[in-house]
């Protein structure tokens, strides 16, 4: 007996109807969601620092057809998520997905110059208030302002899913507790309909998590390619799909899940490779 089809293939991620707010959405892999979502039908509301930067991602979003508003705003402000939601609320409408994307890298590795002994205050703070408290701040406003049917995507990183030598202290430990914040949210908010999920993206090229610029030098690409089973950095075109996945219907069972989208990264043991 064959399975009847209820939805259309397309159907699966189809966005139209929805008010979809993505934080850190001015650069990168918030950018390129942004742009994936309004391709699929959603009004987008780009969130980040940088009010020009914001702007010319809602510019570019509406060339090509879709509808975006922007709005600067720092998650690791106390308070700015929750101001800026109730912003969109009142002036836009009630958003029904919240992606907690931003994030910082926080300096360098110890296989650089981030040595435990050496790394400094000033950059744990910074790190634990974007990536840590900033998420915890986006994802509790989005938990006020969500109806039932609501979506909430976290943006975390495979250094959350095991150690990571590459990237800094402060990195590994935030992007791991993002992750049980992640499944203990998904567990309170499910009997109110909401599904909370993350997303754990490998090494993604095209981005300017590193040092502020989207172009990376052939010896640190290769460097990162060869910690890949499938001998490459991510493009920001493969992030899209996994992105999508997650805040439409094709994953309309699915909460508490991390989703590596890591060219098979944590699948990796020693004796692998
Ligand atoms: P990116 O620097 O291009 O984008 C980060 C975005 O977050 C930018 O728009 C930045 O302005 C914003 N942001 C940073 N601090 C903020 C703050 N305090 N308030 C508001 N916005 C803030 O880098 P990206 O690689 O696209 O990073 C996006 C997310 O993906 C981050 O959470 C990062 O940790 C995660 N990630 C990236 C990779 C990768 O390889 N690029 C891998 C795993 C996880």
């Amino acid at each position: 007996m064959s399975t009847q089809l209820q939805t259309a293939p397309a159907d699966l991620f189809d966005l139209h109807g929805d008010l979809v707010v993505v934080t850190g959405a001015s650069s990168g892999i918030g950018q390129a969601a942004a742009e994936m979502y309004a391709a699929a039908g959603a009004t987008v509301i780009v969130l980040g620092r940088s009010e020009s930067r914001v702007a010319d991602v809602v510019s570019g979003i509406a060339s090509a057809g879709g509808t975006a508003h922007g709005f600067a705003v720092d998650v690791s402000v106390r308070g700015a998520v929750d101001a800026v939601l109730g912003r969109i609320v009142e002036e836009i409408g009630r958003p029904t997905v919240v992606v907690a994307n931003a994030g910082i890298a926080g300096g360098a590795s110890y296989l650089a110059d981030g040595r435990l002994a050496d790394y400094s205050d000033a950059e744990w703070d910074e790190v634990v208030a974007t990536n840590l408290t900033g998420t915890f701040e986006t994802v509790r406003a989005a938990a006020r302002v969500l109806d039932r049917g609501g979506r909430i995507l976290v943006t975390a990183s495979t250094a959350g899913m095991r150690t990571d030598p590459m990237v800094s202290y402060a990195y590994v430990a935030t992007k791991a507790a993002i992750l049980n914040f992640v499944r203990q949210t998904a567990l309170e908010l499910a009997p109110r309909g909401i599904r909370v999920n993350a997303i754990a993206p490998g090494p993604f090229k095209g981005t300017r998590i590193g040092d502020g610029k989207t172009e990376i030098s052939p010896e640190f690409e290769a460097e990162w390619a060869s910690t890949i089973p499938l001998g490459r950095m991510g493009t920001m075109p493969e992030i899209q799909g996994p992105m999508l996945f997650l805040v439409s219907p094709a994953s309309a069972f699915v909460t508490g899940a991390i989703l590596a989208v890591d060219g098979g990264a944590v699948a990796l043991s020693h004796t692998a490779f």
